[in-house]
């Protein structure tokens, strides 16, 4: 028998968003509602970290859709929606002993 654990969060469980240098690994943890500009370069070897480029495709930038992300998290957390919304993350699978 397997058991199956699923996790859910409220939006305002989301308290901070973290990124990972690529090439240095350097980590940086930003509360949510601190962020109003996007971190474009690692502050420790400058590698990109989002880049605010206008893809060809006519896509939104990398740096767009980030903030995208952040005003609507920061909407969602401000408002007391009738149902609870709840964001399921990804559990573990788990064989019983
Ligand atoms: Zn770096």
């Amino acid at each position: 028998m397997t058991q199956e654990e699923r996790i859910f969060i409220v939006p305002q469980d989301i308290i901070a968003i973290g990124c990972e240098c690529s090439h240095c690994k350097s980590t940086f943890v930003v509360p949510v509602e601190k962020i109003d500009r996007v971190l474009a370069k690692c502050p420790n070897c400058n590698e990109r970290l989002i880049s605010e480029t206008q893809p060809s495709s006519g896509a939104l930038s990398e740096s767009t859709v980030f903030l995208n992300f952040v005003t609507w998290l920061k909407s969602l957390q401000a408002r007391d929606f009738g149902g609870n919304i709840r964001l399921e993350i990804k559990g573990e699978v788990k064989p019983s002993a």
